[in-house]
């Protein structure tokens, strides 16, 4: 047996799936779903605009060999993202919260990073171990710009109060004591894929060892016929949520067709602050090389947050309180999969972690990698790529290419 089973063709099975076919084992990759790209999926619409079905996927790295790994399969064009916060009297404000934000919130002015450093002193509150969102937040801008910025919309995305929330999930914000306003401040790479995400993994899966079988589940009869499986799908899931379930949060996605001219300054995202149903609006015709077709109209995408169970089990952030327990329930989840030793759980709901794109491919390299040189070392590879290709697994149709057009 030579074939390696891949589950799921987001970010994680793709990375994997290719990594494996360059060292020469044949791969098939299932996805339940009829597309390939994961939760990056995006397509070109009615309206002439490139849309990410499932939200918008902003790729930013300082990660070298990320960004030299993802640009061996495509052209990326740089695309710097910028958000605004509407406010509940309906100003729109600068986030990440920078010194145009303070004087803008507070109508002060803050001619310096140091004013702002000393402002925001007597904001915030002296908490020697933060133990949660709501006490980070605190000990950073205060109560205040907590309460404006921060509370409301974390109740709605994540149906939690700032209190249960884990701090690692709102320190992703950065806070600037200066002007600068991208929302990925520190990131040497913000880029963006020219032909779309699709495309790119068109590209990637395009391997002679590499076929693709799509809206195909998982069942775990399958495992038979493979020396390995890579899967990505909820480990909950995989053991028939034998001790738990493990929550997800979910977006439902309200696209709305408007004038070429709807909206004003040049931020791509609005995320609105206030005690409504919805987080934020993104605008794609902000997003470099998402107008592939300019008519007179555009498409702009609205988020309403939700539990999974609520949109047909759609799994997009994995959910981490500040008492851990999930976590706890994950680890135990993990402990039964360091038993089965012929499967590597990849990815989000593999992991049961909230990654961005690079740390999934980075994580993933990683994790592909050290097996394939561990196989290397028990001396178990074939020698070339295609040396095993007369041994087809023979329980589902795969497809050596995808060649989907959406998205290209
Ligand atoms: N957040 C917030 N207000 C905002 C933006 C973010 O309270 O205007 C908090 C919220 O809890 C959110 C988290 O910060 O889930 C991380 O935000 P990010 O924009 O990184 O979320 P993502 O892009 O992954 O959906």
């Amino acid at each position: 047996m030579t074939r390696i089973l891949v589950v799921g063709c987001g970010f994680a099975g793709a990375t994997v799936a290719r990594e494996l076919a360059d060292a020469g084992w044949e791969v098939d990759m299932i996805d339940q779903r009829s597309h390939i790209a994961g939760n990056a999926f995006d397509e070109i619409d009615c309206n002439g605009i490139r849309i990410h079905r499932y939200g918008p996927h902003l790729f930013h790295t300082s990660n070298k060999r990320v960004i030299d790994w993802i640009a061996r399969f495509g052209e990326f064009v740089t695309y710097e993202h910028r958000v605004q916060a509407r406010l509940p009297d309906g100003r729109c404000v600068v986030l990440p919260i920078n010194r145009a934000t303070i004087n803008d919130v507070f109508g002060v002015t803050l001619n310096d990073s140091e004013a702002v450093r000393a402002f925001l002193l007597t904001q915030a509150v002296d908490i020697a171990h933060p133990a949660n969102a709501a006490e980070y937040l605190a000990t950073k801008v205060g109560v205040i710009l907590s309460d404006l910025f921060f509370r409301p919309y974390t109740r709605k995305m994540w149906g939690l109060d700032l209190e249960d929330l884990d701090a690692s999930v709102v320190k992703r914000i950065p806070l600037r004591y200066d002007n600068e306003d991208r929302y990925f401040p520190g990131e040497t790479y913000q880029v963006m894929p020219r032909l779309g995400y699709t495309r790119l993994f068109e590209v990637i899966l395009d391997h002679p060892c590499i076929r693709v079988c799509l809206n195909q589940s998982f069942d775990a009869s399958m495992l038979r016929g493979y020396v390995h499986c890579f899967n990505s799908m909820p480990i909950d899931a995989f053991f028939d949520y034998r001790i738990g379930r493990l929550p997800y949060r979910s977006i439902r996605f309200h696209h709305h067709t408007v004038r070429f001219d709807y909206g004003c300054g040049s931020a791509a995202t609005i995320n609105f602050t206030d005690a409504g149903p919805l987080t934020r609006e993104t605008d794609w015709t902000r997003i470099q090389g998402h107008v592939v077709r300019q008519g007179p109209s555009k498409t702009i995408t609205r988020e309403e947050p939700c539990d999974y169970s609520e949109n047909n089990h759609e799994r997009y952030y994995p959910v981490k309180t500040s008492d851990g327990r999930y976590q706890v329930l994950y680890s135990r989840y993990k402990a039964l999969a360091a038993a089965v030793a012929n499967v590597s759980f990849i990815g989000r709901c593999g992991t049961y972690q909230y990654l961005d794109m690079h740390q999934v491919i980075s994580q993933s390299l990683a994790h592909v990698s050290a097996w394939i040189d561990q196989r290397r070392s028990s001396g178990s590879v074939k020698g070339s790529p295609l040396s095993s290709s007369s041994e087809p697994s023979g329980r589902f149709a795969c497809t050596p290419n995808i060649g989907l057009s959406a998205g290209s």
